[in-house]
Parts: C-alpha cells; structure tokens; sequence
C-alpha cells in the first residue's frame, strides 16, 4: 500500500493508496478516522467547501478489482469503481442498457470521467442517476467489512436507510440481473445541456416474468417503485404479438406512475387539498417521462 504523508502540520489529510479491497477495508480499520474516496467528485466538493475535514483517505482509484466487471449466474458482478465514462461506452451499453444511460447523463465529461459507480450509491443523493435504474434492476451490493467478512444488501435497502453502511465497510460490487432486454432511462433537467436531475424514470422489460419493473428518481429522498402501475402495465402488454400495447394504455400507465409517486394531497381534516403548481408541472414530468420510457422500451 502507498501512504502520502502530509508535508506539513497544516489540516491536509494523510492519503492511503491500497491495492486490493482488503486492503482498503484493513486501512480503514487501522484509521478510523479514515474517509473512502474514489473519484472524488462528491467529496472533494464537500472538502473544498469546508463542510468535511477527514483526518485521513483512504484512495480506492489503484484497486483494479472493483474497475471492471464479471459474469456470474445470469448477473452481472459490476466493480464499485467504475467509472460512469466506462459504464457509458457501448460494449456496456449492450449488457446493461439503463445503467449505460444514466451514466451517459451524469453530469459533464470531466465528472463522468472520475465519478464512480461505488460513489454514486454511497453517495445516496436523490439526484444520482444510477439509482432508479439499480432500484428498477433489484440490484444487491457487496459489501466488504473488517476481516474479510462479505455481505450482499440489496441496493433499496441501503438507499432506504434499512440497512447502512457500517463502519468500516465498502462497497465491493454491485450485482445485476442480466434480463437480455430493452430497459430505458430517461431524465429532466429543467435546463438544456448537463445538469442535475430533476425527475428521471427507469423502465426495464423483463420479458422472462413478463414484468415491467419502474424506478422513479430525483423527486423523492430515494428512488420510487409504482409497483401498482408495473403490474397493471405488465397485464395488458401483449406479450406473445411483439410486446403490444394500446397508445392510451402508455399514456396511462405514465399518469398512474406520477399520481402513485406524487399522490393528491390531503389536508389535515383529511379533505383534499390543492396541489402547488410546481408539483404538478414534477408531476406532468414523472408522466411524459414513465410514458416515453415505456414507449421507447416497447418499440
Ligand atoms: C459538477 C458536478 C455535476 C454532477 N452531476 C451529476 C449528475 O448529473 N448525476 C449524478 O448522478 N451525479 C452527479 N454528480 C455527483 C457525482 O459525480 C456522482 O455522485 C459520482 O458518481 C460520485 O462518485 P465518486 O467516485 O466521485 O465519489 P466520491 O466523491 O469519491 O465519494 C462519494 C461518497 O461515497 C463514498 N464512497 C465512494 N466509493 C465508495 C465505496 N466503494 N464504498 C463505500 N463508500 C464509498 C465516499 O466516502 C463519499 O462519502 C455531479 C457532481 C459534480 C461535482
């Protein structure tokens, strides 16, 4: 392992450069006070900005284990520390074709170049655009903890706040069904060019189940699942005649994902209250997004 020493006795964190996943996980035990870091592109915002003064990093960009990935069991075994520039590139985009757009959206060249998948979900920001289409796939994680141990979470539990990051502990892999079928990510932005989502939808086909699985994003502390609308749309999909649907079911199915994530709101005596305009333009977004992302996958 490679330690950067501060040059001086000003604030500047010591850096630990490890090799492998365990050795990352036992420099973390040895310094507690320790903070993870891959890309850096969430972190180094909050360091600069003075909202976080780690003691110590521990740098996770020399672990060449978590920058690729394997097959396994019909799942692909993804490695923490891929970059969204990498997942973003074509031979991925045909294994896992939402991730790939996600990543493609993440922000502009030089983040997507840096950021990382491992540091989006620990990250856990609302606006990370891996979330929903992780959410919509059931994702797990692998996590690796102090002396070797291994745990598999999936990705909504984490995101949820059932099951946290423990101390010490990384994200190692994220574990995906390889589903060999069209899924679509779409996101808005409220601006033109690269920004920060503020609605986004994940659709994926899983034609083996004949499911629809949906994944509402940036609206909510934690992508949404219309697990209602998904079974409705899944049972009127035609699934032997080319996967057809009428054009006022996907109109539909976008207004029911947007009222199940953004429901009517309700005043305290429990009558029904006025949404704000601003919601319900989020709302009329989450549907043309949800009935897009349906379209496109259907087509
Ligand atoms: C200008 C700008 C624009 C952006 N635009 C977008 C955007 O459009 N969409 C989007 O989704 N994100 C965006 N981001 C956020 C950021 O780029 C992503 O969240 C990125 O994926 C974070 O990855 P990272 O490797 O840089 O994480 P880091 O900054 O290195 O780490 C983030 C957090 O995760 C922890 N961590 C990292 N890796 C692991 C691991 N393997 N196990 C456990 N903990 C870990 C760190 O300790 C830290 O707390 C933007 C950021 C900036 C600065």
């Amino acid at each position: 392992m490679t330690t950067h020493a501060p040059h001086s006795t000003h604030a500047a964190p010591s850096v630990l450069l490890p090799a492998s996943l365990d050795e990352a996980v036992e420099a973390l035990a040895a310094t507690p006070a320790a903070v993870p870091v891959a890309g850096g592109t969430d972190l180094m915002t909050s360091v600069n900005s003075g909202q976080l003064r780690p003691a110590a990093l521990v740098g996770l960009g020399r672990i060449s284990e978590i920058r690729g990935w394997q097959y396994q069991d019909g799942h692909a075994l993804l490695g923490a520390g891929l970059t969204h520039a990498r997942i973003g590139r074509p031979d991925f985009a045909a294994l896992i074709p939402a991730l790939a757009a996600a990543a493609r959206a993440a922000g502009p060249p030089t983040i997507r170049n840096a950021g990382t998948l491992g540091g989006n979900i620990a990250a856990g920001a609302p606006t990370g655009d891996s979330l929903p289409v992780l959410a919509a796939l059931e994702a797990t994680l692998i996590i690796a903890g102090p002396g070797g141990s291994l745990r598999e979470v999936p990705v909504s539990h984490l995101l949820a706040g059932m099951d946290n990051l423990r101390a010490g502990e990384l994200i190692g892999f994220v574990r995906v069904p390889l589903l060999h079928a069209p899924q679509v990510f779409l996101k808005a932005t409220g601006r033109t060019g690269p920004g920060r989502s503020t609605g986004s939808v994940a659709v994926v086909l899983d034609p083996a189940r004949r499911g629809v699985r949906c994944a509402v994003g940036a609206i909510a502390p934690m992508p949404l699942r219309p697990l209602e609308a998904e079974a409705w749309v899944a049972s009127h999909i035609d699934w032997d005649a080319g996967r057809a649907l009428a054009p006022e079911a996907l109109t539909a199915f976008g207004d029911y994902v947007a009222a199940a994530c953004i429901p009517d709101g309700t005043a305290p005596d429990g009558t029904p209250e006025q949404l704000s305009p601003a919601v319900l333009h989020l709302r009329r977004t989450v549907a043309a997004l949800a009935r897009r992302a349906l379209g496109r996958a259907l087509a």
